[in-house]
């Protein structure tokens, strides 16, 4: 086992790795930009080193200077958390050329997953379901209108390199698909650095379902069942449960074997998740592959009472799982919610500032993961999750109620968060039901 990791990330995940570590044994380097200097987080670490200024690309993004961390830090491993360089399989690469072990799948299989139109051919070669679209990047304007008038509209342009809900549009008709083409593919350049564009038909009210995969590098490979994370907000989401409310068990069962035969087919190893459109009938299709821990793991976490950071870990020291899959609990019901500062009446803009008051929920059935505390301030230069509430229950009717009374409990202050809408989403009876899907939250608050 490794006896020292580095850990390349910031924040809430940085403190969920570094807890793990210490409760393995083994001891954490932690890096941070000057944006995080002296956040609380890094005095739980056994060593903190700074990598640069506070701009990602200047620190977080910075494989030089994080594999200098790692030398200076005389670690064994690098963790790469999720966002930042966690997808990343160059990086990955450079981590083991360096003789570094990089927790995460192997980069050839990442590199296989990590770019969405190589992911839907490995998923047909496994004979796993994809949303009819393009075979390939599109290129030609007259062969795209040829395929959308095929497969029907709406359609949807969605960028290959394309993430965290960005690059995607819906077109109704040949005029809006012509313009979008040029315009997506403009866009996805300049976020990305990838120009290249596809097209997949758009599933009306789709529910978004995917599935947590836990390999060795011994060739086993297991799922850890679904979760839902239908309850999104500019397909950013907003809350994820598992199990999946309402979802029939041959699908279930149907859609983690498709996720397992997929992973297998990339050579997967490390935990990962792949992500599923269900439509109204209850079809599934397989979006694209998560090379990496999620921000919603903890569901997954509490229904199968598995340590998934533990796990990936172990396995990237080589160890082989000690579970099978027919031994993989899924008990009771959890929810996640995740807890962004943002502001409710500026558009869900972010709002940087400082917390001046913070007063937690706890109690039977509630866990938070979070890196913020009562003078904590909130910058402007990452991500605004500030922390992730989830609970967990017998069933789902009782997870639902423990939530709404952690959330009525959270009393923040200084910053603008989501928690309002939060409230909003437990106290509607449509999701009491388990009557979800991603379009929900903005056709029932006009994303307000
Ligand atoms: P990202 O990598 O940006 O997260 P995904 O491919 O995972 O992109 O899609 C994110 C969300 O976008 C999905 O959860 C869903 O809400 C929506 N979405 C993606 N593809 C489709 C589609 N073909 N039809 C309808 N909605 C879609």
């Amino acid at each position: 086992m490794f006896q020292r990791i580095l850990i390349a990330n910031r924040g809430e995940i940085a403190l969920r790795v570094i807890r793990a570590a210490r409760e393995m044994g083994i001891e954490t380097v932690a890096v941070f930009s000057e944006a995080d200097r002296g956040a609380h987080y890094l005095s739980l670490a056994d060593e903190a080193i700074c990598i640069g200024p506070a701009p990602a690309s200047e620190s977080y993004l910075k494989i030089d200077r994080i594999i200098s961390a790692a030398e200076i830090g005389n670690v064994q491993a690098i963790h790469p958390g999720y966002g930042f360089l966690s997808e990343n399989s160059h990086f990955a690469e450079v981590c083991r050329s360096s003789n570094i072990e990089f927790i995460g799948p192997p980069h050839e299989a990442m590199a296989k997953v990590g770019d969405k139109v190589s992911a839907r051919e490995l998923a047909m070669k496994a004979k796993v379901p994809v949303v009819p679209g393009s075979d390939g990047l599109v290129t030609e304007e007259n062969a795209a209108v040829a395929l959308a008038n095929k497969i029907g509209y709406p359609v949807l342009i969605k960028a290959t390199a394309g993430g965290g809900g960005k690059g995607m549009r819906v077109v109704r008709n040949d005029i809006a698909l012509k313009a979008g083409l040029k315009a997506a593919a403009q866009e996805a350049d300049k976020a990305f650095k990838n120009a290249g564009v596809y097209l997949e038909k758009y599933i009306e009210r789709p529910r978004h379902v995917e599935v947590q995969v836990l390999g060795d590098q011994q060739g086993n490979l297991l799922h850890l069942w679904e979760r839902d994370c239908s309850m999104q907000r500019r397909h950013q989401k907003l809350v994820e449960e598992s199990p999946a409310p309402n979802l029939p068990t041959n699908v279930r069962r149907n859609i983690c074997d498709a996720a397992v035969r997929l992973c297998k087919t990339a050579g997967y190893y490390s935990a990962g998740t792949c992500e599923f459109l269900v439509d109204q009938d209850n079809n599934f299709y397989f979006i694209e592959v998560n090379a990496r821990i999620q921000v919603e793991h903890p569901v997954t976490e509490l229904v199968t009472n598995l340590d998934l950071i533990k796990q990936q870990i172990r396995v990237a020291a080589g160890e082989s799982l000690d579970i099978r899959q027919k031994a993989v609990p899924q008990i009771g019901s959890a929810i996640e919610v995740r807890i962004n500062a943002e502001d409710p009446d500026n558009d869900y803009r972010p709002s940087p500032g400082r917390i001046t008051k913070l007063r937690v929920p706890g109690g039977p059935g509630v866990r938070w993961d979070s890196h913020v505390h009562e003078g904590y301030i909130v910058g402007p230069n990452y991500d605004s999750l500030i922390g992730k509430l989830i609970v967990h229950r017998d069933s789902r009717n009782e997870s639902i109620k423990t939530m709404r009374r952690a959330l009525a409990e959270f009393d923040v202050e200084g910053i603008r968060t989501t928690i309002p809408l939060l409230r909003k989403i437990l106290a509607h009876p449509d999701f009491a039901d388990g009557r979800v899907d991603t379009t929900f939250v903005e056709r029932t608050w006009s994303g307000k």
